[in-house]
């Protein structure tokens, strides 16, 4: 068989297309084919062109004004046979570059990974049965079964479709849904209006559909494209975009400050050499161009972090917000709860059951009032556990001894029953089939299938919340199997009654319906129903989330809970986990029709103090969430179906499921559960919390060493003296603190008490005024003591280099102690202990074996213009920077001592 991966399938009816590709809509491909067919098809990847060739990265390292300078230094000093300062800079431009270049290509590559972080998987028909296949796997005439949500795993020639609409935007850049078909179309129809194709990439926003692959991996539409997933903005934040402008103005400010300079100096009749050198110096020192890079490095280090803690990070802005959330709406299902669901209570025939036995595996009994049952003999119930077991799409597995359940444990627990009543999926799915399915969607709360029965006769299964289906019958099911009018209200309060112990109910229902009828939809399953029963299944807590949520109100964060279940089960586990006080009532809780009585203006009060959400449709959290942000609150919000991505997109900080979440959630979302856990969620709010702060301390660590540079040169020129710091010299400061120190700060753990501060404001200003006086003080306490040792020094009678390298230790060791001082912006790093961050330490021996050979190698001292240093000067050295460590902390101090009071 020759299968060409350019015809233009859309053109062909689709018989013809299952015909070509040799696969057929029921069967799929055996194994064996579908193997073959990877062996000469390859895999289904898009292998993506490299963005920018390494080397043109590395290039663009030079283009900044800064190095443009440093490069014309290069070049004039080279000109001067000024060898060493040549070489020296060159050697620092170059290391600059390879930095840059580093970070820059590592940034990339955290951005190919976010990308990658999602792995698609597609429902696949092979050798006559559905299975869950990573997209990779597949290949060309593999039949492949889309529902809402998924996101479409290869090109697709549709073959058929129930009102499938699929968001084709990363494509055609159209944001509303197009609506597909099956029917073949004309050769010239443009790639945007072949509407019985779905293209790879592309995201399922509402009904199913079932294709088969025409191409995969660099043959389908988006391989072609190739497009470009990395792109630097993506690693932008607020935060990093503000110091960007800041750095910018700066350097200008900088600029026109070095060209006034360069100005005076003249006039003093300096030479013209001498001032640029100087003037170099200045912007080198006084500019911190190093910010951003190493902002962004902090932040990458914290979505490496959070990665680890099952957080994926999908949009790196996140990090930063995480930590001033002051709202986290979750789901309760599966986030706060285990969804490990075990049906415990039955209700039928007006009459309650109760179910033995835990977890997913069928061993168990039916029994009433302690006596076994007989399902003969209960025909309400009988139907109740079928309905159940046909009404559902989770497959029930053993993994080495181990029950299991795949697909959607509610529906889990309703096969482990039913087999605990002896009825076996298959052997039922055989003697009635199943002809037609309406899918389960939040919306309408319950799932409806068709089938066939022996006699020719055809039956609907309907299961779904208790208002959703009571809604739907006027008449039940007794125990003999006879048809009978009923009170609904009765059955409400027995499902009040179950919620009430935070039981999760859920209501069956059936329909006799002609045997001609080939599919149904929600009109044939609006009323004339014949109620079954109820199930009532317990879904524990899971433990972690008791302290994750004492600890949010502790934060200052309010928990909220918002859910398609039953306000009453809601109610419970919202008292059990202590969303709400154990003593709260229904007053307590808003539900979904609640909330569509209120106008925006009352919804927006009554989200203040309300914390429990139940029957919530996936448009009122959309609701919720405005009105929450109308009240100023940062909001992180969970959400997995197809239906969340707008409230996803709209919180400030979208948290898709990782197990459970569809893969439209998890493309809108900006960070990913790996464990659906929310427990999960209060870790990356802390860790949001600790990276923000760290790149404060950073911030505050590395601005009074530029603003002390500044000073110094400024300061000399003014005042007509030499320079006390070298332009080279100037440059091996930075360089080497910058990494050895500063950086380091980004491995700071987090501080013990940070989840007893309140949130972060939005709107904050980056720095404090508190922060700017410190950095101030500081920097000028580093230019003073410099100076002023560099001058006694020389009046003492020790040489020019030998001053000015007491004037670089000065500021060196300066800025060590200060980092120490700038572990914590608030608390004495008494407190916080010295040898809590190892990099830090290591980072600091090493520079002061760096700055040991600085000092007394000869080929430094020739390099660097530097001399060694008496033990005096040591003192001078450690004595001013000890003092600087002390103000810091002294001010610390004040500064708590003013809050308390
Ligand atoms: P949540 O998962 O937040 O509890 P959902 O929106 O998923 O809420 O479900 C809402 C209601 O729909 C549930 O309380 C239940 O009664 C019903 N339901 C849930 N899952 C299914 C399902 N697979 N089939 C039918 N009905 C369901
Ligand atoms: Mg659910």
């Amino acid at each position: 068989m020759i299968l060409h991966t350019n015809t233009t399938w859309f053109t062909i009816p689709q018989e013809k297309v299952l015909e070509l590709l040799n696969t057929s809509l029921q069967y799929g491909l055996t194994h064996e084919e579908a193997q073959k067919r990877i062996q000469e098809f390859g895999k289904n990847v898009v292998i993506q062109k490299k963005a920018v060739h390494p080397f043109i990265l590395f290039l663009q390292q030079f283009n900044q004004p800064l190095v443009y300078m440093l490069l014309g230094a290069v070049v004039i000093t080279a000109f001067l046979k000024e060898w060493s300062d040549s070489i020296v800079i060159f050697g620092v431009v170059l290391v600059n570059a390879i930095i840059g270049y580093v970070q820059e290509s590592k940034a990339l590559q955290a951005i190919a990974s976010l990308a990658k972080s999602m792995v698609s998987t597609a429902n696949v028909i092979r050798n006559g049965e559905p299975q869950l296949l990573p997209a990779e796997e597949l290949t060309l005439g593999d039949i492949v079964v889309l529902r809402a949500g998924d996101r479409v795993p290869a090109d697709l020639r549709l073959i058929q479709v129930r009102e499938l609409q699929v968001d084709e935007s990363a494509f055609t850049g159209e944001s509303i849904p197009v609506q597909k078909q099956t029917a073949p179309l004309p050769a010239q129809t443009v790639l945007a209006e072949r509407t019985n194709m779905a293209y790879s990439s592309t995201l399922v926003t509402y009904g199913a559909a079932t294709g088969t692959v025409v191409a995969i991996g660099n043959q389908t539409e988006v391989g072609k494209i190739n497009q470009l997933i990395a792109s630097a903005d993506i690693l932008a934040t607020p935060l990093t975009k503000k110091i960007t402008k800041f750095s910018t103005t700066l350097l200008y400010v900088i600029l026109g400050l070095s060209l006034v300079t360069f100005a005076v100096g003249i006039l003093r009749g300096y030479a013209f050499i001498d001032m640029f050198m100087a003037v170099v110096a200045l912007a080198v020192g006084a500019i911190p161009e190093g910010l951003p890079a190493a902002l962004t490095i902090t932040l990458a280090i914290g979505v490496a972090k959070l990665a680890k803690k099952n957080a994926i990070i999908r949009k790196l802005p996140a990090v930063e917000t995480l930590g001033s959330t002051s709202v986290i709406c979750s789901d309760k299902t599966g986030t706060l709860t285990e969804n490990q669901m075990t049906v415990e209570k039955i209700f039928a025939d007006e009459q309650f059951f109760e179910v033995t036995g835990v977890g997913y595996e069928p061993k168990g009994e039916i029994t009433s009032n302690k006596k076994m049952i007989h399902l003969k003999e209960n025909l309400a119930l009988h139907e109740c556990l079928l309905c159940g077991l046909l009404c559902n799409e989770a497959k029930l597995v053993t993994e080495d001894g181990v029950w299991k359940i795949e697909g959607d444990p509610t529906e889990g627990a309703m096969l482990t029953l039913a087999e605990k009543a002896e009825l076996s999926k298959t052997q039922m799915q055989s003697l009635y089939p199943r002809i037609d399915t309406i899918p389960f969607e939040s919306e309408y709360q319950y799932m409806a299938t068709l089938h066939q029965q022996a006699d020719g006769s055809k039956i609907i299964y309907l299961k779904g919340s208790v208002e959703s289906i009571l809604a739907r019958c006027q008449q039940r099911l007794d125990n003999k199997g006879d048809i009978k009018n009923f009170d609904t209200q009765l059955y409400h309060q027995k499902a009040n009654a179950m919620a009430n112990n935070g039981l999760r109910v859920l209501a069956f229902a059936m329909k006799k319906v002609h045997q001609n009828q080939e599919s149904i939809n929600h009109e044939d399953v609006a009323k004339d129903l014949i109620f079954l029963g109820m199930q009532g299944m317990i879904d524990p807590p899971r433990p972690e989330t008791y302290e994750a949520v004492a600890t949010c109100q502790k934060a200052g964060i309010t928990v909220k809970m918002i859910t398609g279940d039953h306000a009453l089960t809601a109610l419970a586990i919202a008292q059990k986990i202590g969303i709400v006080t154990p003593s709260a009532d229904k007053e307590a809780v808003l539900t979904g029709k609640e909330i569509s009585q209120l106008s925006d203006k009352e919804l927006e009060n009554k989200v203040k103090y309300i914390n429990v959400f139940a029957r919530v449709a996936p448009s009122d959290k959309l609701r919720i969430v405005k009105a929450l942000q109308a009240n100023d609150a940062v909001i992180s919000m969970t959400g997995d179906g197809v239906n969340d991505a707008p409230s996803l997109r709209q919180a400030n900080i979208g948290i898709a499921m990782g197990i459970t979440g569809t893969d439209v959630a998890k493309e809108t979302a900006d960070m990913i559960l790996t464990d659906d856990n929310f427990a999960t969620i209060k870790t990356a709010v802390e860790e949001g919390r600790g990276v923000y702060d760290n790149l404060i301390k950073f911030i505050t660590w590395t601005l009074p060493t530029n603003l002390g540079e500044g000073f110094v040169i400024m300061a000399a020129i003014i005042l007509g003296v030499a320079l006390p710091i070298l332009p080279i010299q100037i440059l091996w400061i930075n360089m080497t603190t910058a990494i050895l120190l500063g950086l380091m700060l980004a491995f700071e753990p987090k501080e013990k008490k940070i989840m007893q501060r309140k949130p972060r404001k939005p709107n904050e200003p980056i720095l404090s005024k508190q922060l700017i006086v410190k950095i101030v003080v500081v920097g000028i306490f580093l230019c003073v003591s410099s100076f002023w040792l560099y001058h006694h020094a020389l009046q003492d009678g020790v040489n020019e280099d030998t001053a000015r390298t007491l004037a670089v230790n000065i500021f060196v060791f300066g800025e060590m102690f200060y980092l120490f001082n700038c572990r914590s912006l608030k608390d004495s790093v008494f407190k916080v202990g010295f040898f809590s961050n190892r990099f830090l330490l290591l980072g600091v021996i090493l520079m002061i074996f760096l700055q040991l050979a600085f000092t007394y190698l000869p080929i430094m001292n020739q390099i660097f213009h530097s001399a060694p240093i008496s033990l005096v000067h040591w003192g001078h050295i450690i004595g001013a920077s000890f003092l600087i460590f002390i103000i810091v902390e002294i001010e610390k101090m004040l500064e708590i001592d003013r809050k308390v009071k």
